[in-house]
């Protein structure tokens, strides 16, 4: 029986926009409301009102289940057993084959406070450096390039008020239009000033079709656009040479590389007309303020980060960065993308952004933690490679997973499949019983955004309080309780806090002095102050809506150009996969579809898996709307349905990654990683066709 707490302020369980709302008590039910908050100023979009109804929706998970051996179906245990099985599989483990064999995968949809116990759980109890995060798929290369080029990642160094202030805006690969609808806000009131908006996307999508300017790139030319924008851009004198002299390092070798990018050759590498690229390195050259915005579009793929950088450089050159109303930034995508890759989920981090391979950074975490800092392990694997390595000699034998589907949402996802049911031992802890918990050993019932109390930090830096609003039904524990529960039967239980504010102190504790230093920041302030912005040193310090204004967060202050060249995806196109393979979102449903897919308005908005054709495409293999396709690439076959549409490219096809089983596109995607951030590139693949 549901038990509401009357009416509660909190924020919507999805998209890192974390829109406000209120979860209100009525006689049919939870149901929500919007409410006017910084980020959404009332909005919601579908996915928002309707989250309410996967509180008391009939499938969700009650109660632990577990198999007893391979093979046998999933029966429901009580509590006791189930965490006895898993600290049994764990020892086993780590005693048979040592302690690297068992590993954690979390997600960015957790709570701050669980991320951060949970990275501790890894390094503490279960003393392995095998631990990675879905996150890892979402916003890394970004990161990555935002921590090489201004010393610091946090995804927009400005709030999302600043951004009406803009004169122009350069949108790469998002769809805000769709993906969160309450955040063309800030875009409408931009354009009603008279400002433009230039998008970069293989897909006339919505948004691209509501800008002033639209770029139709080859999938996997960014960088080559990039580059050819401030080829132009210094080419007719816009460039800002006092800021670059000023407040940048490296432009030198920057302007010779991209000397070589003029208008003609781009157009060859990028399929853009010339005189589009010109029009848009005027718009943002000659506007006063300029922002330069990038999403998973361009970041997912294996030259993710360069294509940031390549980015980057052109905000730096026109001086559009460390100012009010420009920078560059970074469109985050999961509820807490930011926070979960800043407090330790990450296989190379500890707290408060800190270095796991770092020593002043071991030794003030385990001071924190008050454990040896030799007893700290160092990097592990990032989130594809330790999935791929899954049950194999030297890999993780035992895994434990919370909050993330990767048997939908992981590149060569039937690889992926293969490798998660070769483990001796799975536990998941979800919601639902996702396509991953159903090849668990282990399963066990966790507690949704409303029912648990806790901080997430949405696109801004901006980190929000999610209060809890009414009790979990019977027999379901939250993550944190999870946790403790495993750390004392493993003998840690006194290093392990369950109770969110508990955790929470001990997390401003560990970031204290770090890059994301939440240190200043109290559950009472966010609630007080509309969320607090880190960096926050102390609880007198207002907290940092804007970085950069005086300097950037390198050692000299300097942000640093890092030239980049153009390099093809690592597939592409030829005779037997002819098509690029590209991938994405809808409006109403969010990531592996674990919750959207059981919202009925939702699922009745878009029941299936599309594949959008151009129609001249279509012809040429005679399909129709709503015929069955089926697509195939090196790495497997997907059966999706045909809607033929003129806003995507003639060498291009696009199916969302919302659904599983054999609609699921990432049968299909290429897991070449990125260098440097470890994306795996979703983005870019060659694919053939053909009419089931
Ligand atoms: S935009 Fe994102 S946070 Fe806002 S209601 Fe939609 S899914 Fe939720």
């Amino acid at each position: 029986m549901l038990e509401l707490v009357a009416s509660t302020a909190t924020h919507c369980p999805y998209c890192s926009l974390q829109c406000g709302m209120y979860l209100i008590d009525g006689d049919r039910g939870p149901t929500v409301a919007p409410r006017d908050f910084p980020t959404n100023r009332g909005g919601l979009c579908q996915k928002g009102w309707t989250a309410a109804s996967l509180l008391t929706h009939p499938e969700r998970l009650t109660t632990p289940l577990m198999r007893d051996h391979k093979g046998d179906d999933l029966r429901p245990v009580a509590w006791d057993a189930a965490l006895d099985r898993i600290v049994r599989a764990i020892r086993t483990a780590q005693e048979r084959d040592g302690r690297d064999t068992v590993g954690i995968f979390g997600g960015g949809g957790l709570t701050n406070e669980t991320a951060y116990l949970l990275g501790k759980f890894a390094r503490v109890a279960l003393r392995t450096p095998q631990i990675d995060y879905n996150g890892r798929f979402c916003m890394s290369s970004a990161a990555a390039a935002s921590i090489k080029a201004f010393g610091v990642d946090r995804g927009l160094p400005f709030p999302l008020e600043d951004i009406p202030g803009a004169e122009t805006i350069l949108l790469i690969g998002s769809n805000v239009v769709e993906t969160m609808p309450p955040v063309m806000q800030y875009f409408d009131e931009q354009r009603r000033r008279r400002g433009n908006l230039t998008v970069v996307d293989p897909r006339a999508t919505r948004t691209a079709q509501s800008a002033s300017l639209h770029l139709q790139l080859t999938p996997g030319s960014d960088a080559a656009l990039a580059n050819g924008l401030l080829h132009i851009a210094i080419r007719d004198g816009l460039i800002d040479h006092d800021f670059i002299a000023a407040r940048t390092t490296g432009f030198v070798e920057v302007r010779r590389v991209v000397a070589s990018y003029w208008p003609e050759r781009v157009e060859r590498l990028t399929g853009v007309p010339a005189k589009q690229i010109e029009a848009a390195a005027h718009l943002l050259g000659e506007a006063r303020t300029a922002m330069v915005l990038t999403a998973r579009g361009t970041e997912q793929q294996s030259s993710g980060v360069e294509n940031v950088l390549a980015f980057i450089n052109l905000a730096l050159a026109l001086g559009k960065a460390g100012r009010p109303h420009c920078g560059y930034g970074c469109l985050t995508g999961q509820g807490n993308g930011q926070g979960g890759r800043e407090h330790g989920q990450k296989a190379d981090q500890l707290p408060g952004y800190r270095k796991i391979a770092n020593p002043e950074h071991r030794a003030h975490i385990a001071r924190v933690w008050n454990v040896d800092p030799a007893s700290l392990p160092g990097p592990g694997r990032s989130a594809y490679e330790l999935l791929d390595t899954l049950g194999e000699a030297g890999g993780v034998r035992a895994l434990m997973l919370m909050g993330s589907n990767p048997a939908v949402s992981a590149p060569r996802v039937g690889h992926v499949r293969e490798r998660l049911a070769a483990l001796d031992f799975l536990a998941v802890a979800d919601l639902f019983l996702s396509e991953t918990a159903q090849l668990a050993d282990v399963v066990l019932p966790s507690t949704q955004w409303a029912e648990e109390e806790g901080t997430m930090t949405n696109l801004e830096g901006r980190v929000l309080l999610r209060q809890r609003a009414c009790d979990p039904p019977p027999g379901v524990w939250s993550d944190t309780q999870i946790i403790a529960a495993l750390a004392e039967r493993l003998g840690y239980g006194q290093f392990f806090p369950a109770e969110p504010r508990a955790v929470f102190e001990e997390l401003r504790r560990a970031s204290a002095g770090g890059i994301a230093d939440y240190s200043g920041i109290t559950y009472e302030r966010i609630a007080g102050e509309d969320g607090v912005f880190w960096p926050c040193p102390n609880e007198r310090h207002p907290g940092t809506p804007r970085l950069f204004l005086d300097r950037f967060a390198t050692d000299d202050g300097c942000a640093r150009f890092m030239s980049v060249q153009h390099r093809p995806s690592a597939e592409e196109p030829d005779n037997q996969y002819p098509f690029y393979l590209i991938t994405g979102r809808v409006m109403t449903h969010y990531q592996s579809g674990t919750q959207t897919r059981r919202v009925k308005e939702l699922h009745d908005a878009v029941p299936q898996a599309f594949v959008e054709i151009h129609p001249a495409l279509a012809q040429r293999y005679g399909i129709a709307d709503n015929d069955a396709v089926r697509l195939t690439t090196r790495r497997g076959v997907a059966i999706v349905y045909a809607r033929l549409t003129t806003t995507i490219r003639l060498d291009t096809v696009f199916v969302p990654f919302h659904w599983g089983d054999q609609a699921c596109v990432n049968l299909l995607t290429n897991p070449a990683l990125d260098p440097i951030s470890k994306m795996p590139e979703f983005k870019v693949c060659a694919v053939q066709m053909e009419k089931v």
